[in-house]
Formats: C-alpha cells, sequence, structure tokens
C-alpha cells in the first residue's frame, strides 16, 4: 500500500494557487534578483500583503500630502505613465498643459503680468526651494561681482523651517540664520528678521503654513521691514515665500491676506502640488513674479519644436502624470471647488481644537482658525496625566490613526505638540471617531499609567 502523504503530495504539485505556489511557500527575495523569474500574479499578491503593514494613508493625520484621489486621476495618471515630462519635443501637449498651469498658478498668485512669467513643475516644493534658493544666490552674486564685493559668504534668514531649507543652505554653502523660536514667539517677526540681515542676505524665506504649528508668517509685515531696510541702507532684499501648503489654501480661504505677489518684494514662491493643490505624490510648483526675477544664466535652453523650451530643474526625467493630474484638478474643481474643500477641512480642524480644548488637559497651541485646515496642542503645564504625548500618539496608532507629536525647534524644544492635519477626503464622522479615540486613549493611561512614558528620541514622529 502506498503511504498516503506521498499520493497526496503528487496531486498537490499539479493544483496551482498562489499561496501553494512555490514562490510563496519558500522565503522571498531580499537581497539579490534571483535567476529564475517568477509567476507575475503570485508575486503582485505577496508585494501587496507585505504593503498591508503600512499606515493607511486616509488615517495619516501627520501628513501634509494628498491622500485622497478621484477616479479620474487614476485613469489619467495610467494613461500619462508612459510620459516623461523632460521630453517637450515628444509631449508637447502635457509641455502645454504643464505651461497653463504656470500661468494659471502665476494669476492665483496674482502676478502682474501672469501669462508672461516663468516657473515650473518640480518633484515637490524642496525641489522647488532649492530652485528657489539658487536664482537668489544667482541674483546676489551678480550684485555683488557689479559692486567689487566678495561672494564668498552669502546667507538666508527665515524662521522655523522645513528641513528642505537646511538642505538647500547645505548643499548650496549658504549660511542659514534661522530665529529660534521661542516660548512666547513660534514664529519670524520682522524685528527679528532685521537683527539678522545684512549685506550677504541672499533673501528672507517666510513660510505660509509653518510645518510645526500650521499658521502663516507675516509675509506683509515682513515686506514692509525690509523696505525700511532698503531706505535705510540701500540694500535690496528679495523675499521667497515657501508655500508649500498655503499656496493652495490661502488664494481660497484668505484672499484678503496679502502674501503674495501682490508684494513688490516677494520675487518667487514655491507651493507643493501634492499636498492643498490636490494632486498625486510628486508634484510641486515655483513661479517667479516676473521673467527678469530668474537670472538667464539659470536657464537652459532645449530645442523644442523648432523653438526654444527654457527648462530649469535639478531632475531629467520626471513623471508626466502629476502634472496632468494637477491641471484636471485645476479645471475640474475651479476656485469655488477649492474652496469648499478646504473650507470643511478648516471646519473639522476647529472642530477637533474645540474637542481637545474642552477636555481641560489641553493647551491648544492653533485652533484651526487663520491658517491651514488642521490643530494642534500640548499638555498642560500642570496636566496630572500618566502618559506625554509621545505615548496617546502611539496608543491612538493600534486604531490606525497616525499622530504627529515631536518638540519645537529653537528654543522651544522643551514643548512637545501633538498636531492633526485635515485634508480632503475627512469628514466630521471621522472627526468624532478620532476625537472619541483621543478620549478612549486618555481614559486608558488614566487606569494604567505609563510608567515612564517615552522620551523625545524614542517617540518623536515625523512630521514633514
Ligand atoms: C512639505 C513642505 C516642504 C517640502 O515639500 P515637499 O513637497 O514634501 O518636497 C517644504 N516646506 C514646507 C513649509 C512644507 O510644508
Amino acid at each position: 500500500m502506498m503511504p498516503i502523504d506521498s499520493v497526496d503530495k503528487e496531486k498537490s504539485k499539479r493544483y496551482f494557487d498562489t499561496y501553494t505556489d512555490r514562490a510563496t511557500v519558500v522565503p522571498i527575495s531580499k537581497f539579490k534578483i534571483d535567476e529564475e523569474p517568477q509567476k507575475p500574479k503570485v508575486i503582485r499578491n505577496l508585494i501587496l500583503d507585505e504593503l498591508l503593514l503600512d499606515g493607511n494613508a486616509k488615517q495619516n493625520l501627520a501628513t501634509f500630502c494628498q491622500t485622497d484621489l478621484d477616479e479620474n486621476i487614476h485613469i489619467l495618471m495610467d494613461k500619462c505613465i508612459d510620459k516623461n515630462m523632460i521630453d517637450k519635443d515628444e509631449y508637447p501637449a502635457s509641455a502645454e498643459i504643464e505651461t497653463r498651469c504656470v500661468n494659471m498658478i502665476a494669476d492665483l498668485w496674482n502676478s502682474p503680468v501672469s501669462s508672461d512669467t516663468i516657473g515650473c513643475s518640480t518633484t515637490g516644493s524642496s525641489e522647488a526651494a532649492m530652485l528657489g534658493g539658487l536664482a537668489l544666490k544667482w541674483r546676489w552674486r551678480e550684485q555683488r561681482k557689479k559692486q567689487g564685493k566678495s561672494t564668498d559668504r552669502p546667507n538666508i534668514i527665515t524662521g522655523p523651517v522645513q528641513v528642505c531649507w537646511h538642505k538647500f543652505a547645505l548643499y548650496f554653502d549658504v549660511e542659514i540664520r534661522e530665529i529660534p523660536m521661542e516660548e512666547g514667539r513660534l514664529l519670524s517677526t520682522p524685528e527679528e528678521i532685521l537683527k539678522r540681515v545684512d549685506e550677504n542676505t541672499i533673501g528672507v524665506i517666510p513660510t505660509l503654513g509653518v510645518t510645526f504649528t500650521l499658521q502663516y508668517e507675516d509675509v506683509q509685515a515682513i515686506s514692509d521691514a525690509l523696505d525700511q531696510y532698503e531706505k535705510e541702507t540701500g540694500i535690496d532684499i528679495p523675499i521667497h515665500v515657501d508655500a508649500a501648503s498655503g499656496g493652495f489654501v490661502a488664494p481660497f480661504l484668505q484672499p484678503d491676506f496679502v502674501w503674495d505677489f501682490r508684494l513688490q518684494r516677494v520675487k518667487s514662491i514655491n507651493a507643493s502640488g501634492h499636498k492643498y493643490g490636490l494632486a498625486p505624490l510628486g508634484c510641486g510648483w515655483i513661479v517667479w513674479r516676473e521673467k527678469k526675477d530668474l537670472h538667464p544664466d539659470l536657464i537652459f535652453n532645449v530645442n523644442y519644436l523648432g523653438g526654444n523650451m527654457p527648462t530649469f530643474s535639478l531632475n531629467f526625467s520626471r513623471p508626466g502624470g502629476q502634472i496632468i493630474a494637477q491641471y484636471y484638478n485645476f479645471l475640474r474643481h475651479g476656485r469655488a471647488g477649492y474652496r469648499a474643500i478646504h473650507q470643511v477641512c478648516v471646519d473639522h480642524g476647529i472642530y477637533i481644537a474645540q474637542e481637545m480644548k474642552k477636555l481641560g488637559i489641553f493647551d491648544i497651541l492653533y485652533d484651526g482658525k487663520g491658517g491651514l485646515p488642521g490643530a494642534a496642542w500640548i499638555l498642560k503645564k500642570d496636566a496630572k496625566v500618566g502618559f506625554n504625548l509621545y505615548d496617546l500618539s502611539e496608543r491612538m496608532r493600534s486604531r490606525g490613526w497616525q499622530i504627529a507629536s515631536y518638540s519645537l525647534p529653537g528654543n522651544a524644544s522643551h514643548m512637545v505638540v501633538q498636531r492633526i492635519l485635515i485634508r480632503h477626503g475627512f469628514s466630521h464622522d471621522m472627526a468624532e471617531l478620532v476625537v472619541d479615540d483621543l478620549k478612549r486613549s486618555i481614559d486608558h493611561f488614566a487606569k494604567h499609567p505609563m510608567v515612564s512614558g517615552l522620551t523625545d528620541e524614542e517617540g518623536s514622529t515625523f512630521y514633514h
């Protein structure tokens, strides 16, 4: 008699199922490319299964980036997956759409002649910041050379900035003079900026939607102060606004807030299309006030359909779908759509801030009003609770929520902040769920206090 298990083995060899396929019963390749190919669907499943361990993007309240993308965006992205943005000759229609987006954004930011400015798409605000910073450096260097003065010690002045400006300073050899946050002053002020500017200042970088607090810096007051400084010293210092998030919020929700090209001194602005521009990941923008504000030496001219296409970018090859999707959003939502979408998000942020305040143990750092959609709070100094904010973030992860907690930079590093960001795709129901889960977590800690809470190093979560 044949042993039963060998009969079964013969049969099972002929039987196909993803989870009996060889690729799924041996360890997956991690360090080397195997010699033998595998069945594509089996591998796809294996990879998708592994990706289940990623957080759920919609519950990621730590990111500014878009996580809600409609069916048409999926279709457009799919159709454009093989198009390279740099091949202006081969894909002239995509190139044209990029130009239209630049013109529309220049108009949104009140450029004096929006159809005759210069700007480009980038992979995000970080690349745009490098380009903006380089343009400032070139302008300054040329002026200094004309005056026969030294060009070895350029500096930029910033408030509490996103890490991309530290990268710019390091990579392109510019000193960054970041105004340190103080407990009582979380944004830059004209006074603090004036303390730091000098003849080597290539530009001042206010942020519209500060990463740490979601508030807008007062670009107009900064601009006025620099006007006064020029009157007194003859030194003309341009402003580049990092409007990564605010550039696609303020024009819709706070149209009277003056921060953009309405101010003469604002020479360039960057924003992330993939944040509140509602485009998929990989889309940023930079626009100069006027053509003359971008030094011609930085522009490479590529031959394009017999004409000349000026380009300025760090990357060469780049996907085109994001830009097409950005254009889709501009047409599909219109200004009214952007206004409606972002206003709803602001309202959810205000609601969450109010609910947090009611708990009595938090001081509200940002109440959701006047800046980006979201809220931020710190634990009251005298709050007698058995947890810190890192513990609370950690506990919220057990329900899938990703909520950033971090200590503030500069001289406010003793302050630990918890922050939530609200984006398109978030409902009042979700806001209630978050608040309920926060309350439940706080109740849990009341019953089971943490013996020793997480420290800055262990707890700090990404704040982008
Ligand atoms: C997100 C952000 C950046 C970086 O933008 P990416 O599009 O992620 O490269 C720069 N500055 C500010 C203020 C930001 O919020």
